[in-house]
């Protein structure tokens, strides 16, 4: 014998029921069979609509009701030859008739019991199973159709009766249905009844119960779930993208897994056959052959180390019952349950802290009005005195739960579950794990939860593959290379790194464009000039909005606008690459702000290309402090512009016109008395500075300028004019260098605490002498590179460097 039962999206059309019944035709070639059918996919829910509508005065619950009635009809009419069709289409109208004379009287009364719901609800099932049964009559195959009121008996719970009488029941069924001459049964599932013959239901998803009821009662083996999906997946694959498929799993496991969410089950049914040790399988109607899922006793692992599963569930208020009165003292946990019991109130989660000064329950939202009302009257007197506070009630919230068996031989799983959570800002308001170690939840704000699932998803299942979810600002001279850099990289950081970026976000001055599967960058370009106008607000709202995990924001603008909005993304825990360098170089109050908001919200904040584009200096600074070594000096070229000029001036073409040079060869800022005036390298020293520990401002920071006042004012025209008058000074400069057999470099140190920029006459034994091009170099003079400094040097400018600096950042995020 065995039970094989389809869930509602396996019957929900006359298509689908044919699939049903190849199905079922298959297997009763093996053995006779026991068939449970949920209502037509998404009816239970237009039945309890048409109720609902009727008890609140609303005449809309008929158009319902006609609808109910039109895809019945339709099912029957596309399934029965003609002849066959008028007994069935008027047995299904006469049911019907039924459901809209008990909608009127509901309609008159204005009043819509449980015990009236579960009537009406009732012919959801009812109406599939007579049309399944027909459809197999017209096919030949003989089937007895029984109803399951006569032998499910439960106690009066309506909505979610539960079946107290299991030997009772087990009597019943084998009575009714162990009948070798029948082969093929048909049972409506989730229906049963009460001692009073009153019609009950098993809970929202019974039909699996119904199922396990019968194969517990019949000792039948298998229990075949037939449903959409194929099997029980490591999560809701409407959650997670690449949810996996668990080929075993425990009864235990399946059961912990469906009471924190996993829809896919209904959580009383594995009791039952637990108990008979039969085997479930999960199968998928619409893909038979694939394997899907057996649920049995102990299993192998397979992947996801000792985690099964994870699974959600939504629309959790938190209770806090909290006071001085209530420390030491026992009974009040007693009092606080029954309470939530008296109103029926379902405890899904509880967790108290060994101070005892609070007790939390998780309970369903929809209940927290009723759960305030009892637990403040049943703490009346400690209220009035003030012992303990009135009940405290949050609600928006959702348990994630992880499941697995062997949770409890593996260290760490919550160490990295909270990590997780934490690295991407999803805040934990409560904690529990039975001491079976078979379950970790968590209670976390609703809007964190796809996010949540997500990231812990990758984080046991998916540790060979991370996605990183990119927003990029600006798409200029860096911007655009860094983008080529992505697209040329993706395969290689797939396969060897097992990173996926995907560019969410991207904007420029003027317009910008999201995409939550990814802006395809092969034409990102004719995409943003179609894209929205860019607005800031708008661009960070869209950003935080999204809640991804992973995020990172990389500012490849020069724009201040942009840069003061980090801490808005930090405080979301989302990760900023910058190379814009206003942020780092603004006064010292907001780069603390931004350091400290990056780790108290477990983001990154990462500006390696402030200083010298792509070369690593201050990640190597970086590293030399946190392992314990002392920077007593820093000397360096860090500005491509400064370095470019000074090479290339020999006193016999004009200052200005070398200036002219490295200006239109692209190596200064549009106005180039930035470079030339030393400001730029100030910022740049100054942000070294900072990161050794220094607490400098720019006024602090020397400058022995070398620009003559008269060139600094006007416009980049007037500078040029001015720049011609004062030939004579550079040359002067120039030859007192060359007098000594040395070189002009303009040089930022950093010594003892004392940061200052300037020009010298740096001699050919200098390691700053040869530099070429655009070269920058830092020398670190440090405890341990005391004699001959650490030396970084090469190309400290341009677009190409500096993407390749911004997209090592980001690298650097996802591997943090
Ligand atoms: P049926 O109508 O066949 O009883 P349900 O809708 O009750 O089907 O359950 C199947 C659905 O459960 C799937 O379509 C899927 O969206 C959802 N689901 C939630 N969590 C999981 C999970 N961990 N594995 C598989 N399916 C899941
Ligand atoms: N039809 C019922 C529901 O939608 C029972 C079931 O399908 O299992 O909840
Ligand atoms: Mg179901």
């Amino acid at each position: 014998m065995q039970v094989l039962k389809f869930g509602g999206s396996s019957v929900a059309n006359a298509e689908n029921i044919n699939k049903v019944i190849e199905l079922v035709r298959q297997a009763l070639s093996k053995d006779r069979t026991i068939l449970i059918v949920s209502a037509m996919g998404g009816i239970t829910d237009m039945l309890i609509q048409a109720a609902q509508s009727a008890a609140a005065g609303d005449e809309s619950y008929k158009e319902k009701l006609q609808q109910i009635e039109h895809r019945h009809l339709e099912a029957v009419r596309a399934l029965l030859p003609l002849t066959g069709q008028s007994s069935v289409l008027s047995a299904v109208k006469t049911r019907c008739n039924e459901i809209e004379d008990i909608c009127s009287g509901i309609f008159l009364l204005g009043e819509l019991s449980p015990r009236t719901q579960d009537k009406i609800v009732s012919y959801g099932e009812l109406l599939s199973s007579l049309i399944i049964s027909a459809r197999f009559d017209s096919l030949g195959v003989p089937n007895t159709w029984k109803d399951s009121r006569q032998l499910i008996r439960t106690d009066s719970r309506y909505g979610h009766a539960t079946v107290d009488f299991v030997r009772t029941n087990a009597q019943i069924l084998q009575y009714s249905l162990d009948n070798p001459s029948v082969s093929l049964f048909i049972l409506p599932g989730f229906i049963a009844a009460n001692d009073n013959n009153i019609t009950t239901t098993l809970g929202r998803g019974g039909s699996d119960y119904t199922a396990a009821i019968v194969a517990a009662a019949l000792d039948a083996n298998p229990l075949e779930i037939w449903t959409d999906v194929s099997g029980m997946m490591t999560a809701d694959p409407r959650l997670v993208s690449n949810p996996r498929l668990i080929p075993n799993i425990s009864y235990q496991e399946a059961m912990e897994l469906s009471h924190f969410g996993a829809k896919v089950i209904y959580p009383p049914t594995i009791q039952p056959v637990m108990k008979k040790g039969i085997p479930v399988w999960i199968k998928n109607t619409f893909n038979p052959t694939d394997p899907g899922t057996v649920i049995e006793f102990e299993t192998l692992h397979n992947g996801g180390g000792s985690i099964r599963g994870i699974s959600s569930i939504p629309g959790i208020a938190l209770l806090s019952l909290e006071g001085s009165g209530m420390v030491g003292i026992p009974g009040f946990s007693k009092r606080l349950f029954e309470a939530l019991s008296s109103q029926q109130i379902n405890v899904i989660l509880i967790t108290q802290g060994s101070s005892e000064h609070s007790i939390c329950v998780g309970i369903d939202e929809s209940n927290a009005a009723a759960a305030k009302i009892a637990v403040d009257n049943a703490f009346g007197p400690e209220i009035s005195t003030g012992t303990v506070e009135p009940l405290i009630i949050e609600t928006g919230l959702s348990i994630i739960a992880l499941v697995g068996d062997h949770m409890k031989s593996h260290p760490g799983v919550s160490g990295k579950l909270f990590g997780a959570l934490g690295r991407n800002g999803v805040n934990v308001r409560a904690i529990a794990q039975g001491s079976s170690e078979r379950n970790i939840s968590a209670v976390i704000a609703a809007a964190d939860v796809r996010k949540a699932i997500n990231v812990l998803h990758e984080e046991f299942f998916e540790t060979s593959y991370k996605q990183l979810n990119l927003f990029i600002t600006g798409a200029g001279n860096v911007g655009r290379r860094l983008i080529a850099q992505l697209l040329q990289q993706r395969s290689y950081l797939q396969e060897h790194l097992r990173i996926q970026i995907r560019v969410i976000g991207l904007a420029n001055s003027r317009k910008m464009i999201f995409n939550n599967e990814g802006v395809d960058l092969r034409n990102w370009q004719e995409q943003l000039d179609k894209g929205q106008p860019m607005k800031l607000d708008q661009w960070i709202a869209g950003i935080t909005s999204r809640n991804l995990r992973n995020t990172v924001v990389a500012d490849v603008t020069a724009n201040a606008d942009v840069a003061s909005c980090y801490a808005a993304l930090l405080q979301k825990s989302i990760s900023v690459v910058a190379c814009n360098k206003i942020a780092c170089s603004s006064v010292y109050g907001n780069y603390r702000q931004l350091k400290d908001l990056a780790r108290e919200f477990n983001a990154r904040f990462l500006f390696e290309t402030n200083v010298g584009a792509g070369l690593p200096v201050i990640g190597t600074l970086n590293d030399l402090l946190r392992s314990g070594d002392k920077v007593r000096r820093i000397q360096a070229v860090l500005s491509g512009t400064l370095n470019f000029v000074f090479n290339n001036y020999d006193g016999k073409r004009s200052f200005s016109e070398v200036v002219r040079q490295a200006q239109d060869e692209g190596y200064t800022e549009p106005d180039p008395r930035l470079d030339l005036s030393g400001t730029d390298v100030m910022r740049k020293i100054m942000i070294l500075a900072r990161e050794s520990g220094e607490k400098t401002e720019m006024e602090d920071i020397g400058n022995n300028s070398f620009m003559p006042e008269s060139c600094m004012q006007g416009s980049v025209d007037d500078f040029y004019k001015a720049m011609s008058k004062e030939e004579a000074h550079f040359k002067a400069l120039f030859q007192a260098a060359e007098k000594e057999g040395k070189k002009l470099k303009f040089v930022a140190q950093f010594d003892n605490g004392k940061a200052s920029v300037g020009l010298r006459h740096i001699g050919p034994e200098h390691d700053l002498y040869h530099l070429y091009g655009k070269d920058n170099v830092v020398l670190f003079y440090t405890d341990r590179y005391s004699e001959q400094p650490l030396v970084v040097k090469g190309a400290g400018a341009g677009a190409e460097v500096t993407a390749s600096g911004v997209f090592a950042d980001v690298l650097r995020v996802i591997n943090s």
